[in-house]
């Protein structure tokens, strides 16, 4: 088992409750930071929030090398017993395919990043690659991005419609152009000319996506939509019901001491053609340094983009010398949910201490350890 630490993301209760046993090491632990005197305003500040339901999945563990997440998904009850196999089984060869990365001599963190959510990219149950939601005009949209923790380099694509993995075309824009960021037609020529697999925009029809937005415009009294092509993905229609938030990201520590994060999003159900999300903003939706950690976001784009939750939750690692749980705490359940701004994300430091905090009902999520123990969860368990 992975060595639980105390600093918990997801509640100040599991912190206090820990505080009451006597005899516990964590106990020591934790006087010994608060003696420092660097949790002490965090503590402060956690235990005015509004908390979320903790759990022991949600405190920080350490000896990560590998976190992945899918999304804050659905509520509870919407889900099937169907949909929540499928989405663990997705979550948990993530893991395996980052971490078998992580084992390959001369593999880096980035390698296991792009390996990682290249799954999640091709399974129909994440709000990725395959899997993407709908625009308001019945188009798939979809944006990535990737950065590498020891260089600060970082590359990110924007509503691209016809590259299969837009990890790999971010990791491209990184590696092979002097450029950061490339959006539509200028990144899928890239795409194309770096010989990338490009798929038909139909690659990207699901039916239970395209009945999500035929919902919504239900709501909204437009009149239904034939689907751009007919085609099934063997889901029940229903899976996923009117509300999605479900991008996918990972974070990787190698054996080299070297940071990468990533992710990927099909970006909001029914946004605007052209709205561009958290996910290829680095700083808002990912960001990786070695000296504080990488981070991979998930939520309401617009709040992440405003509050630049990745790059916020670095910086209080960084100057503030909080940890990764407490860091992530701050922001996450704090300032964002203060505003409003509903979401999640995972962090992992160059210790490999990882946490994975949010302000919603549930962040599809999961970690490996050195060891090759892999663990995902749904919502509070
Ligand atoms: N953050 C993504 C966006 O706003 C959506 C999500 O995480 O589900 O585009």
């Amino acid at each position: 088992m992975p060595d639980r630490r105390v600093a918990d993301n997801s509640s100040c209760t599991a912190l206090l409750a820990a505080l009451s046993y006597t005899d516990s090491p964590i106990r020591t632990c934790l006087k010994a930071e608060l003696m420092s005197k660097r949790l002490i305003p965090s503590l402060a500040l956690l235990a005015l929030m509004p908390m979320a339901s903790t759990s022991a999945a949600d405190v920080g563990v350490s000896q990560v090398v590998l976190g992945v997440h899918g999304g804050t998904g659905l509520p509870k009850k919407e889900m099937t017993p169907e949909l929540e196999k499928a989405l663990r089984a997705g979550l948990d060869r993530a893991l395996a395919a980052g971490y078998e990365k992580l084992q390959t001599a001369g593999a880096t963190s980035l390698d296991a990043v792009e390996a990682a959510i290249r799954v999640l990219e091709d399974s129909p149950h994440f709000n990725a690659g395959k899997g993407a939601v709908f625009t308001h005009e019945g188009r798939n949209e979809l944006d990535a991005s990737i950065m590498e923790g020891k260089t600060k380099r970082a590359g990110a694509v924007a509503g691209v419609t016809i590259i299969k993995n837009p990890i790999t075309s971010a990791r491209a824009v990184m590696e092979k152009s002097k450029h950061v960021l490339l959006m539509g037609r200028g990144a899928e020529l890239f795409a194309t000319q770096a010989g990338l697999e490009i798929v038909d925009p139909t690659y990207f029809w699901t039916e239970p996506r395209w009945k999500q937005i035929q919902e919504v415009w239900k709501k909204e009294g437009r009149a239904p939509h034939d689907p751009p092509r007919a085609g099934s993905t063997n889901e029940p229609a229903n899976a996923w019901g009117t509300r999605q938030l479900g991008t996918v990201g990972a974070v990787a520590l190698d054996q080299a001491g070297n940071l990468a994060a990533g992710t990927s999003t099909g970006g909001m159900n029914n946004k605007m053609s052209g709205r561009v999300g958290d996910s290829p903003i680095i700083g808002a939706g990912t960001y990786a340094d070695n000296e504080a950690c990488a981070v991979s976001a998930t939520g309401h784009g617009e709040y992440f983009i405003r509050y630049v939750v990745a790059h916020d939750i670095a910086a209080l690692v960084k100057y503030k010398g909080l940890s990764v749980e407490v860091a992530a705490g701050e922001v996450v359940k704090g300032k964002l949910k203060a505003a409003g701004g509903e979401g999640g994300v995972i962090v992992l430091d160059a210790k490999g201490n990882f946490a994975m905090s949010y302000n919603s009902e549930g962040l599809y999520r999961g970690y490996v350890t050195g060891g090759g123990e892999r663990r995902v969860f749904l919502y509070s368990e």
